[in-house]
C-alpha cells in the first residue's frame, strides 16, 4: 500500500531538518539576506480539494520569481499569443539573469521566466498605465487565485532592488534600445521589483497554483486560463522554470516547476496537485537547494514524474 501524503510529507520536513547543505541565501538583493537559511516548509493542494502542509508553511516569504508565471498569466490574458513576437519559449541555458544572449538575438529574450522575458512582461501588463495600477492588479490576481485577501507586497524588499537592481536596468535599457521595452524604464521595472516582492508563504502558493493542476479552471468553477493555455505555461515552466538548470530539474524532479531567489519553488503536477516549498538557500543556478531536494524525495515516493505512467484506476 502507497504511504499517505501526510506521512510523506513529515518524513520529508525530517529530512530536511537534518540537512547540513543547505545552500547559500541571496545577497545580492540585500533585504533577502535577512532570511534564516534553516526554514523549510511545504503545501500540497490537491485536485481532491485538501491542503496539506509541513514545516513553517504559515511563514511569508518573498516569491520573488515565481511570480512571473503569474505575470505571464495576466499578460497572455491581454495580449494572447501576441506575446510571442516579444519573447521566446525556448530555454536560455543561462544564468537568469544574464545579458549575452539578447545581443545576439536582437533584445527578444528567450522565454519570459528569465529576468529580460520577465521585464517585456512587466511592459506589457503596464499597458500605459501608472505602476500602481499594474501591481493592484497583479495582487488581486494573487489573492483570487488562492482566495486569501491578506496576501500583500513587502516594501522592503521592493525598496532594497530599486536600490541596486543595476542589471535589471540594463536589461531593461538595453531591450528598450530594441524598442522591445515601450513603457519607461523606471516604470516597467518599478512594476516588475514589486511584484518580485509580493510576499507569500506556502500555503498561499500552493493554492495559487491550482488552476494549473485543474487545466485552466479556478476551484470556484471560474475559468482562469483555456485548457491549452494552462497546458503551454506548464510546458514553459518545466522547460525554461529553473534557468540553466532546467533540464537537471526537469532529470531529477519530472514535474513543471517555477523557481524564485527568495528559495520558492511552486511545482504543478496535472490533474493531481500544486506544490510549494520554500527553504532560502540557493544552489549554485539560484534554486532552491532543499526545495529542489525535497520535490526529488516526494516526486520518488509519489510516482508523480509527469512521465510517469498513469496508476491503475487513473
Ligand atoms: N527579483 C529578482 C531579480 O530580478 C528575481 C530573480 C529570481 O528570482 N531568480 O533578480
Amino acid at each position: 500500500m502507497k504511504p499517505a501524503l501526510s506521512t510523506i510529507i513529515a518524513d520529508i520536513v525530517a529530512q530536511m531538518g537534518e540537512a547540513t547543505d543547505r545552500g547559500k541565501v541571496a545577497d545580492y538583493i540585500p533585504e533577502l539576506a535577512k532570511v534564516d537559511p534553516a526554514r523549510f516548509a511545504i503545501a500540497i493542494a490537491t485536485a481532491d480539494g485538501d491542503l496539506l502542509t509541513g514545516g513553517d508553511a504559515d511563514t511569508g516569504f518573498s516569491i520573488q520569481s515565481v511570480s512571473k508565471v503569474f505575470a505571464l498569466t495576466l499578460a497572455l490574458g491581454k495580449v494572447g499569443d501576441q506575446l510571442w513576437d516579444r519573447v521566446g519559449r525556448e530555454p536560455s541555458g543561462n544564468a537568469f539573469n544574464s545579458i549575452v544572449q539578447l545581443e545576439r538575438e536582437q533584445g527578444i529574450p528567450r522565454n519570459p521566466f528569465i529576468n529580460a522575458g520577465a521585464i517585456v512582461v512587466s511592459d506589457v501588463n503596464l499597458g500605459g498605465h501608472q505602476p500602481r495600477v499594474a501591481i493592484g492588479e497583479m495582487l488581486r490576481f494573487m489573492r483570487y487565485l488562492s482566495g486569501d485577501d491578506s496576501i500583500a507586497i513587502n516594501e522592503d524588499v521592493a525598496a532594497s532592488e530599486t536600490a541596486t537592481g543595476f542589471r535589471n536596468m540594463a536589461l531593461a535599457n538595453y531591450m528598450r534600445a530594441f524598442g522591445n521595452v515601450r513603457h519607461p524604464v523606471d516604470l516597467v521595472l518599478g512594476t516588475y521589483f514589486h511584484q518580485c516582492a509580493i510576499e507569500m508563504n506556502c500555503r498561499q502558493l500552493a493554492l495559487a497554483g491550482r488552476y494549473l493542476m485543474l487545466d485552466g479552471r479556478h476551484p470556484d468553477g471560474g475559468r482562469v486560463v483555456s485548457p491549452s493555455r494552462a497546458r503551454r505555461i506548464n510546458a514553459l515552466m518545466l522547460t525554461c522554470g529553473h534557468y540553466d538548470a532546467s533540464g537537471d530539474f526537469a532529470f531529477r524532479v519530472g514535474i513543471p516547476g517555477k523557481s524564485g531567489v527568495g528559495g520558492g519553488i511552486l511545482a504543478i503536477v496535472p490533474g493531481r496537485a500544486s506544490i510549494a516549498v520554500w527553504s532560502p538557500g540557493l544552489n549554485d543556478s539560484g534554486n532552491s537547494c532543499l526545495g529542489t531536494q525535497a520535490l526529488e524525495l516526494l516526486a520518488r515516493r509519489t510516482g508523480w514524474s509527469v512521465f510517469s505512467p498513469p496508476e491503475e484506476g487513473d
